[in-house]
Formats: C-alpha cells, structure tokens, sequence
C-alpha cells in the first residue's frame, strides 16, 4: 500500500502510517471536542484520546504480528489506515490453527484494552468530566475496533477466524478461501445497501453521513474481498509451477563496462530481452533488468556506465530449478527484491522476474485457464 511512511520499528516490525489516518484523527478530535471549542482542556483531552486510540490500534496490529511470528508467519510492517491497520505478511499461514490464533489475536487484544478501560471508569465514578469522557470513549472505540474486525467477512479478522474453522473442517485452504472472500463480498454489499437505506430513509434517527459512511466501508470491504480472492488464486497458481517451467532462458549476456546508451542501441532494442546477465573475464558479475536502467534519467544513458546500476550477484538469492514458484515470490517478499536467478549445479541456467510472473499469470487470466 502506498501512501504511507515510516514511523519506526517495533519488535522489529516496521510501522508505517498512512496518510488516510490523519482524516480519521481529524474527525475524531473533531467529534470529542466539538461542544467546547473555546476550551484547552478538552482540545488536550481531544488529542490525548486520539493518541491513545492510534496506541490501541497499533498493539491490536501487533497482537496480530507477534502471535503469528510465533507461529511460523513472518511479519514485516503495520500499516495504519483509516480502517485501523493491516499487518503485512511476507506468506500466509500454512495451518489452520495457526491462523486461527494470529486471527483471533487482534479482536481479543482490543477486547482486553476496551475492558482495561472499563475498569478505570468502574472504579474512579468521580472523575471530571472530560477525563471521564475521554476514558469511555477509549472503551468505546476499542470495543468497536474488535467487534468491527469480527464481521466474518474475509479480509477482515472475523473473516480468517471464519476461514480458519473452514479450513480445519475441510482441509482445503483453495476451497475455505474461496468461501471466506464470497461472504466477505457479501457483507460488503449488505453495508452499502445498508448505508443507502440510511441515506434515505433514516431509521434510528442516523444521519446521512453515517448512511455515506457505512456504504463507503461497505465497498472498501467488497474490493479487500474480491482481492483476497485472486490473490490466493495466483497462490495457488504459482504453487503449481516450478522455477524451471516459468524462468526465462536465454537471457542475453553483456559486459558491465559498456554505457546505458550503447546496452539499450545494440542489445535492449534489437533484441527485445528485458532482463540481461551482466558477465566481464571473472564471470557472471549481476544481472539487469529495465527498470535497473530506467532508474536512470535518460540524458545521463550516454555517460553511466552498466556496472553502476546492476543488480550485484551477492545482493541477488538464488532458486533451484524444481523449486515452486510460490516459495520463490515468498523469498522475493521477504527480501525486497524484483528478480532471483536459477541456479543449477553452480551454473545460472535461467532468471525470474516479477514482471514476468505477473505476465505468465495474466496471460493464463486472459485465457480463462486456472
Ligand atoms: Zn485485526
């Protein structure tokens, strides 16, 4: 996702807060001190409860990471957004029970948090009015957050708890997923239809903008569902092909002294290869592919020289030739890396490239081939 920066790591997990959170944090320091403007106390307690709930969000999110860390599920960031977070896995879980804990992690946590809130209001009654305020409204909000994430729509919580049990019971991760996303696509449809019927017919005596609101969660739900989906079909795609059968053979080899200019006019052009082994006397030096040479601008083509932007082979992992596809995206996740070589036998017999998964997947998309 995109949109985001860095906030800093936390048990080794990167951070990241997306820009669509400061309209939440706005809305929210908004609808706490509303009925008094003119008072800094409330605007403290506005933004110190915002605060808070940004904490809460970020432990529901770790919740999520840790347990699954412990469960064999690297996580590599959090990325806060407007509808709380989303852990970013570099692989899904293998089993359904560890998903199970990795899923039910996050309500829980939040459940905890809300109920540790609840406590503090229980026992200081007498509290003044805007701390009063502040500490309900933070058992509110997380509350909210776990109930939220229960909808048993996938890819929300509810929706991995949902498939998790669906999973166990059939022993078809394909079959539970599918299942988990169409319900998930489901209940994205029921909030906009949901949201419509508030829009006009206010039951309840909600406004238009809760009716707006709900549609608008509704068909982000929708869209999250739908793309679950075929992501775990290009899953289970790529899990069916080896390294050998999707890597591109042939790739030109080309000396790492020669400038962009002269790559692009004699070896890019005529021949059409996107992808290129980079090799001097001492051997196989790094590979190159077309976007090494668009990160160049293109008045500097004629001056730099190939050797300064390849991908050197000590920064490149390697994959063996009967290795599934699946593994190999996962290895490239993990690492941040565009492209593994195959290697057989010490010799690089072939490249991968996401370009070019994306292409073999799209193509078999286009033609209606699972
Ligand atoms: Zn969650």
């Amino acid at each position: 996702m995109d949109g985001a920066f860095n906030l800093g790591k936390v048990f080794g997990i990167q951070v990241r807060l997306h820009y669509s959170w400061f309209i939440i944090f706005a809305l929210l320091t908004f609808l706490l001190v509303s009925p008094y403007w003119s008072s800094w106390l409330w605007w403290a307690v506005g933004i110190g409860a915002c605060l808070l709930f940004f904490g809460s969000v970020v432990a529901h999110e770790l919740a999520h990471s840790l347990v699954g860390r412990a469960n064999g599920i690297p996580v590599k960031s959090i990325t806060l957004f407007m509808f709380g977070g989303v852990a970013q896995m570099t692989k899904e879980a293998t089993r359904p029970n560890a998903e199970l804990k990795m899923a039910a992690a996050g309500p829980l946590c939040s459940l905890a948090i809300g109920g540790v809130f609840s406590l503090i209001l229980f026992l200081n009654p007498d509290m003044s009015q805007p701390a009063a305020r502040m500490v309900y409204w933070l058992a509110f909000m997380n509350f909210a957050l776990a109930a939220f994430n229960l909808i048993p729509g996938f890819p929300l919580d509810g929706g991995r708890i949902f498939r998790s049990l669906v999973w166990r019971s059939t022993g078809d991760y394909l079959r539970s997923t599918r299942i988990a996303t169409r319900v998930g696509v489901g209940v994205g449809y029921s909030f906009i239809a949901g949201g419509i019927a508030v829009v006009f017919l206010h039951p309840f005596n909600l406004t238009w903008f809760s009716g707006v609101w709900m549609a608008f969660i509704g068909w982000f739900l929708k869209n999250a569902a739908s793309a679950s989906y075929r992501q775990t079909q290009w899953r289970e795609t790529l899990k069916r092909f080896t390294a050998a059968q999707v890597m591109t053979v042939n790739c030109p080899v080309v000396p790492s002294d020669i400038t962009l200019s002269q790559l692009v006019r004699e070896h890019v052009l005529p021949s059409g290869c996107h992808l290129f082994m980079v090799a001097d006397e001492g051997g196989l030096q790094g590979i190159l592919t077309l976007q090494n040479i668009k990160s160049v601008p293109q008045q500097e083509w004629a001056v730099t020289q190939v050797k300064k932007v390849i991908i050197p082979i000590d920064k490149l992992k390697v994959a063996h030739p009967g290795q599934d596809v699946l593994s190999i995206v996962e290895q490239m996740d993990e690492s941040g890396i565009d492209q593994v070589p195959v290697v057989s036998e010490g010799r690089v017999i072939g490249l991968i490239a996401r370009d070019d998964l994306v292409r073999f997947l799209h193509t078999r998309s286009e033609l209606g081939i699972k």
